[in-house]
């Protein structure tokens, strides 16, 4: 029997009524046979990175459980990016629905496909304050502790829906 494994996922979207995106896009992992105990952060609102002549972001983290390997959970994550039609329209871009890997148990990944922790977390604002929804000290089972780095990044999100 594969162990379970916890996992984080940033969820962020800035096109067609992103806020039911990101809702959508959590029910869609809540609902997959291969993750179980999903949970939301709150939902934020966040200043677009890069380009600013795009709209704001909502953006959220979840949280859940699965036996899959870290590959195979990226497949589920750009599957349902595609499903909800999302298209590269340029680097930093607007996009319909993003979801990125940021922890996958205690892996240190580097492979063409997978960079885990996600490169940049610790610097985004819209990823450690939802992240600190869930994990209130951003200190992990596995030794890691994000709360030096919260610390070190101002509140410039809006709250747009309180989660857990
Ligand atoms: P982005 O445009 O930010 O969604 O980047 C998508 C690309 O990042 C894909 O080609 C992925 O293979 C790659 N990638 C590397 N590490 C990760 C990760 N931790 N989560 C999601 N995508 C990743």
């Amino acid at each position: 029997m594969k162990a379970w494994v916890d996992i984080y996922i940033g969820l962020g979207s800035n096109l067609d009524q992103p806020l039911q995106h990101v809702q959508q896009a959590f029910h869609e992992l809540a609902q997959h046979k291969h993750l179980r105990n999903a949970k939301l952060s709150s939902i934020y609102q966040s200043k677009p990175v890069g380009p600013q002549d795009q709209p704001d972001f909502i953006n959220a983290v979840a949280y859940a459980q699965t036996q899959l390997g870290p590959h195979d959970v990226l497949d589920v994550l750009q599957g349902l990016e595609q499903a909800h039609g999302r298209e590269r329209i340029r680097h930093w871009g607007e996009r319909s629905l993003d979801l990125d890997l940021l922890l996958y148990g205690n892996a240190q990944i580097h492979t063409p496909r997978l960079t885990v922790p996600h490169a940049h977390m610790l610097q985004r604002s819209f990823v450690l304050y939802p992240l600190a929804d869930l994990v209130p000290n951003l200190c992990f089972d596995n030794g890691l502790n994000f709360s030096r780095e919260l610390n070190a990044l101002s509140f410039d999100l809006e709250l747009v829906q309180k989660g857990i």
